[in-house]
């Protein structure tokens, strides 16, 4: 039996709906083929008033172990450090954060708020905000950067705006079947089995990057960089890899990828013009260029490949 506790910040719960969308393993499965015990959950828990208080105070007292805690949204820490915006079950959520993280085996940030902080945090953050373990892409956060849970592993971050719900199943899998020795994390505490890869793996519009032919919002058969801003070739995450309902992608769908799983989401902190558009400089250079490649060398390559198409 694993014992999870699930408790929500400065979120909007769009974590808690793509987790019941999960298909690989479903929520039910997790409960009747895991051993998953999900002592409470702010949506789906029978628990009210009283009933909640004592599930809480059970774990943080230890008279019932607390294998997994699980938050989504940001620890709200205004006004002014007190956490007063934020109150739940009779006292500041920072401060239920702060206890049951000292007594879980695992903690595990599901989607940007909770890792980083997300859209909540964004200047001039009247609420305080901040992630568990990041706030953006510095490490520390509310918990500090030497925070490590009783199994000695930092905070599990699965990152996205909402995350992938199988993303969020399998690592619950994964600790409850004692398998996260194998599991290895990278710089930003995101599994690499999910993180490793970019979003443009597996896109269908690669042959067109590559070309630079420029697609457009819904339009089939073009690269969405050039234009709208589309973040596939800096993002990791394994959207065109793990499917979304099993179906589709953003990318697929020839929508851009807005870079939701990196700490720096939103980017350039939803200034105004830069959404859904690529920055450039002299109006045809794009500011940022793929992961990995110097700003002259991707130029080269893209100018070069353009000539050669024209030229066919
Ligand atoms: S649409 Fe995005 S992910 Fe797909 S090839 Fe173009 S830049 Fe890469
Ligand atoms: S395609 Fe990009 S924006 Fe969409 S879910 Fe994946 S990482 Fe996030």
């Amino acid at each position: 039996m694993t014992n999870i506790i699930w408790l929500k910040g400065g979120a909007c719960s769009g974590n808690t709906m793509s987790f019941l969308n999960a298909e690989q393993p479903s929520v039910i499965e997790l409960i009747t083929d895991f051993g998953i015990h999900i002592l409470y959950h702010p949506s789906i828990g029978l628990e009210i008033g009283e009933q909640v208080n004592e599930v809480l105070n059970d774990a943080v007292a230890e008279r019932v172990q607390l294998d997994i805690f699980v938050f989504e949204g940001t620890v709200i820490q205004g006004s002014n450090g007190t956490g007063n915006m934020n109150y739940f079950a009779g006292r500041p959520m920072k401060d239920w954060v702060q206890d049951l993280a000292g007594v879980a085996n695992y903690v595990v940030a599901i989607g940007d708020c909770a890792t980083w902080g997300g859209i909540i945090a964004v200047p001039p953050n009247p609420t305080e905000s901040t992630g568990l373990q990041f706030h953006k892409k510095e490490r520390g956060g509310f918990l500090g950067p030497g925070f490590r849970s009783r199994s000695g592993s930092p905070v599990i971050n699965i990152p996205g705006c909402p995350a992938h719900p199988d993303w969020m199943t399998q690592i619950l899998v994964a600790i409850a079947t004692d398998r996260m020795d194998d599991m290895r994390i990278d710089h930003y505490q995101r599994p690499k089995t999910f993180f490793t890869d970019f979003v443009q793996t597996g896109c269908p519009n690669v042959n067109a990057f590559v070309t630079k032919v420029d697609g457009g919002f819904g339009k089939r058969g073009g690269c969405l960089f050039y234009e709208v801003g589309c973040r596939g070739p800096m993002t990791h995450a394994s959207c065109n890899r793990i499917l979304w309902n099993r179906t589709s992608s953003k990318t697929r769908a020839n929508h851009p990828c807005l870079g939701c799983t990196e700490p720096g989401f939103p980017h350039h902190d939803l200034r105004k013009g830069s959404v859904f558009k690529t920055l450039k400089y002299l109006g045809y250079l794009p500011k940022e260029v793929p992961t990995g490649e110097s700003k002259l060398q991707f130029y080269f390559k893209t100018s070069l490949n353009q000539t050669l198409r024209s030229r066919s």
